[in-house]
């Protein structure tokens, strides 16, 4: 058995993505991966803030929601420093949503994110993903991008921007996964042949999309 990382003798499973984002009703046909002891090292602290962050986000399915009163909440309550060490600062903003009929101004929230963990989690998660499937390493660079966190302006940060355009030329995502109301992907073909140069989608909770793009002339896999 090879680590889905660097390809050595693995030693122990991780799991694809960690358990922490599976309500524990939803804990069947979990997907792992075998590492070796160098790329085993405990993110549970990261995996949580990731799945905190994304369960705390519009537009997911029941199943986060639930997950995230039953978790997040109640561990929120109990500490506020969390909340904070979660959101960082917490200013009140007022927002106009595009999408509303009437002109009204909504007050909402933003919050610094640490997009250095996000990264890392989702890049594992990718790697993870991608081995499963192809039973080889992904061998690029990945760069993580998402249309659901903003840039401080309230505006898609570049890789947002990106998503946008891409969202128009491809052809509507199919989907495969365990646990389809929790995690999904899709993999899409660009103009290379290499299934290296894929984009990869992945979906939580229904509604929270994670786009990857592997990094042309990059060798992988890079954490
Ligand atoms: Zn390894």
């Amino acid at each position: 058995m090879a680590c889905y990382i660097c390809g050595q003798t693995a030693t122990s499973v991780e799991h694809a993505p960690a358990k922490c984002f599976f309500p524990e009703d939803k804990r069947t046909n979990l997907t792992t991966v075998d590492s070796c002891s160098m790329h085993n090292e405990d993110t549970s602290k990261d995996d949580e803030y990731v799945r905190n962050i994304i369960a705390m986000s519009l537009g997911n399915n029941q199943v986060a929601l639930d997950h995230f009163l039953k978790k997040c909440i109640k561990s929120f309550i109990k500490s506020p420093k969390l909340l904070k060490a979660t959101t960082g600062i917490n200013k009140r903003v007022y927002y106009k949503d595009n999408d509303a009929t009437d002109e009204e101004i909504k007050p909402t929230y933003t919050f610094k994110i640490d997009r250095n963990r996000i990264d890392l989690v989702m890049r594992k998660i990718a790697y993870a993903t991608y081995y499963k499937k192809y039973g080889t390493t992904w061998n690029r660079e990945l760069a993580i991008g998402t249309e659901y966190l903003r840039n401080e302006g309230l505006g898609a940060d570049d890789f947002g921007l990106l998503i946008q355009a891409a969202k128009k030329v491809l052809i509507p995502a199919t989907f495969e996964g365990n646990n389809p109301e929790v995690f999904q992907f899709s993999f899409q073909q660009t103009e290379s042949e290499d299934t290296n140069d894929q984009i990869l989608i992945m979906k939580f909770y229904e509604g929270f999309e994670v786009w990857v793009f592997p990094l042309s002339d990059t060798t992988g896999p890079k954490i």
